[in-house]
């Protein structure tokens, strides 16, 4: 089985410990290539040295929406300088993780709304795919969207919203990033709305170490357990593990240009 994870936070200090055993681990499982996602600027330099230390691992650099308040306005400007320096680099794959989060009341909507429309700028600019983190604003992500003219959409990583929805960011180009969330048997609503998915616009991701499967509950999540997360999502959708991890990774790798 060959898989991609695309979007785990493998620069948390929590794999401080063992994140090399646990990349030969996952390596050993299938899990081919896996990208880390930058969230604020503090830890971009992170990610971007484990992208170099790592074969296998991609970085993504962006401003994540939950931490609006250790952003400042600089930080966009470097962003772009970043973007400019590692223009072309094979290792800096999107730009993310960034997005709208209204389900924490106390970020405020018009400066989430203001560093993700100057984030979708700079993937027009530098043509590159976006990670994006959208919690219960699927409508103001979609009407945002639809504003910018992506060359190369992204992923709605860890999607969770309606078929309409999903439809809607297909039609835009994106695909729809699947993890843990849906191998939970109670979560009846999302696992109808996978099934009615079209295969070519899955991808699969661990968002290491956050949203433990089903079969691990409440432990650290780890790219490790991919293999166990495709093949719940697989009989969720309706085909066989194999099938949903050559699709999946075909699909990631169009996306990334791999
Ligand atoms: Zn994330």
């Amino acid at each position: 089985m060959h898989l991609i994870d695309t979007h785990t936070h493998l620069d948390f200090p929590d794999f401080d410990a063992d994140r090399g055993q646990l990349l030969a681990n996952a390596r050993a499982k299938g899990v081919e290539r896996l990208v880390v996602l930058g969230v604020y600027q503090r830890n971009w330099q992170r990610v971007w040295d484990l992208a170099q230390e790592h074969d296998g691992l991609y970085a993504a650099l962006g401003l994540h929406p939950v931490y609006l308040e250790q952003h400042q306005p600089e930080h966009l400007l470097e962003l772009r300088t970043w973007l400019q320096r590692l223009s072309g680099e094979h290792k800096l794959c999107a730009i993310g993780e960034f997005g709208l989060d209204y389900y924490l009341p106390e970020l405020d909507r018009e400066r989430q709304q203001a560093l993700f429309e100057a984030q979708l700028q700079l993937a027009v600019e530098f043509e590159l795919p976006v990670l994006l983190h959208v919690r219960r604003s699927h409508a103001q992500v979609i009407a945002t969207l639809k504003r910018f003219k992506l060359k190369r959409a992204g992923i709605i990583h860890a999607f969770a919203g309606s078929y309409e929805e999903a439809r809607e960011y297909i039609k835009l180009g994106f695909k729809l990033g699947l993890g843990g969330a849906a191998t939970w048997p109670q979560a009846l609503r999302l696992r109808k709305v996978l099934a009615q998915l079209p295969l070519d616009a899955l991808v699969l991701e661990t968002d290491s170490p956050d949203m433990a499967p089903a079969m691990y509950p409440e432990q650290r999540n780890s790219p490790e357990h991919l293999p166990e997360i495709c093949a719940a999502l697989a009989e969720i959708v309706g085909v066989d593990a194999q099938e949903l991890a050559r699709v999946s990774s075909e699909n990631a790798r169009a996306l990334f240009g791999w």
